[in-house]
């Protein structure tokens, strides 16, 4: 039997993803969120930006010396003095990996590097060739791609492949791409870069359009073999694509995307669970697969149909991502059936079946004013 091809799940939680407005983890949440990630099944882990701080060094330092399972990746502006620093952080680790990024689009070159396009090539490829002595692969970004010009990203990424980059990470940096855009510029670059095949392409999306997700997907859907992800989809602004969202489409869509990832998703809840907490932010109620609301049901007419089967509201377990079970939630829109499912659960039997009816409607009149919990059922059956 053929293989499926594999997607590496590059997981930036901890580097972009801490890059939240009042997101701070610690070494030690940062460690431990780590564990999970590992556990979790990533490829590579984003450590964090070595340069940056004294505690964000030692942080990186110790997740490499903790993490065997999975890569250890440390970011580095194309400095000498940046990939310095991210090498000596990850030394210790056991699979090992710089990534290095310049930013590519006229405005970020002319306003903010205030460089010519040529002194911006010449940086990215001593940076690469730096990097390449120093751990074993380089990755390099070209910030800002998706607002970038196509013929410049070309002559780049030629050139920091032939400098000895393995990865080459394509950013919609400012979340501004759309996904069938997005395919074609992905797809353009593997196709019209000379030396493409000698990388792995990657993406890296950001959510300002809600389009991460669908833009990631885009992405792979055009040759991308890696994707950059963070748990939650936590990350600045509108945050980054989320890690949840990414593997469970590829894995509800195989048929689309016929590709393999390490990822075991049953781990999926637990770990949005460990960032929300080290985070202090929970992810939205109604956000896929890990929100709280992901497999709750209220309506009557859903409820009917998912006591008759499952997969009439739902196209993927719960259990399959690490929930208990889906739930039925008694709310005022919600039906006999689902009230009986509920009273069978909590061993509720009222007197006699023609009490069910005035049961049923004092449970409403209490859902159209507040929320019904299961103790609520309990002391509305007790008057029978
Ligand atoms: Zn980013």
């Amino acid at each position: 039997m053929k293989c499926a091809e594999a997607i590496t799940i590059f997981d930036t939680t901890l580097r972009d993803g801490e890059q939240m407005p009042d997101v701070t983890f610690s070494p030690n949440q940062k460690l431990e969120l780590a564990i999970a990630l590992q556990t979790l099944g990533i490829d590579v882990i984003e450590a964090g930006f070595a340069a940056s701080s004294a505690e964000e060094f030692s942080a990186i330092e110790l997740m490499a010396i903790q993490l065997k399972d999975t890569g250890i990746c440390c970011l580095a502006r194309a400095l000498r003095q940046d990939i310095d620093i991210a090498a000596q952080a990850i030394r210790l680790a056991e699979h090992t990996r710089i990534h290095t990024f310049i930013a590519t689009s006229d405005i970020h070159m002319q306003h903010k590097l205030k460089l010519e396009p040529q002194a911006v090539i010449d940086q990215a490829v001593s940076a690469v060739k730096h990097a390449r002595n120093l751990c074993d692969e380089v990755q390099f970004s070209c910030e800002d791609a998706s607002r970038s010009d196509f013929q410049f990203l070309c002559k780049i990424i030629e050139k920091a492949i032939d400098a000895g980059a393995s990865i080459i990470n394509i950013p919609d940096t400012v979340g501004y791409a759309l996904p069938q855009e997005f395919g074609i510029l992905v797809r353009g670059l593997i196709d019209s870069i000379p030396n493409a095949d000698k990388a792995t392409f990657s993406v890296h999306c950001h959510n300002d359009l809600g389009l991460a997700t669908a833009n990631s997907l885009a992405g792979i859907q055009s040759g991308a073999r890696q994707v950059e992800c963070t748990m939650n989809g936590l990350g600045e602004r509108a945050g980054n694509a989320a890690l949840e969202e990414i593997v469970m489409a590829i894995k509800t869509h195989s048929r689309q995307f016929p590709y393999a990832t390490n990822i075991k998703t049953e781990h999926l809840v637990s770990c949005s669970k460990a960032v929300a907490a080290a985070a202090n932010t929970q992810p939205q109620l109604n956000k896929a697969i890990v929100g709280k609301n992901a497999f709750r049901h209220e309506s009557g007419i859903h409820q009917d149909g998912m006591l008759k089967h499952s997969q009439t509201y739902e196209i993927i377990s719960p259990q399959s991502v690490g929930w208990a079970e889906h739930q039925l939630v008694m709310g005022k829109l919600s039906g006999r059936n689902a009230l009986l499912n509920k009273m069978n659960k909590l061993n509720i039997i009222l007197p006699s079946e023609s009490d069910f009816d005035d049961y049923f409607h004092s449970v409403k009149r209490v859902a159209a004013e507040q929320q019904v919990c299961d103790n609520t059922l309990i002391r509305l059956s007790k008057k029978y």
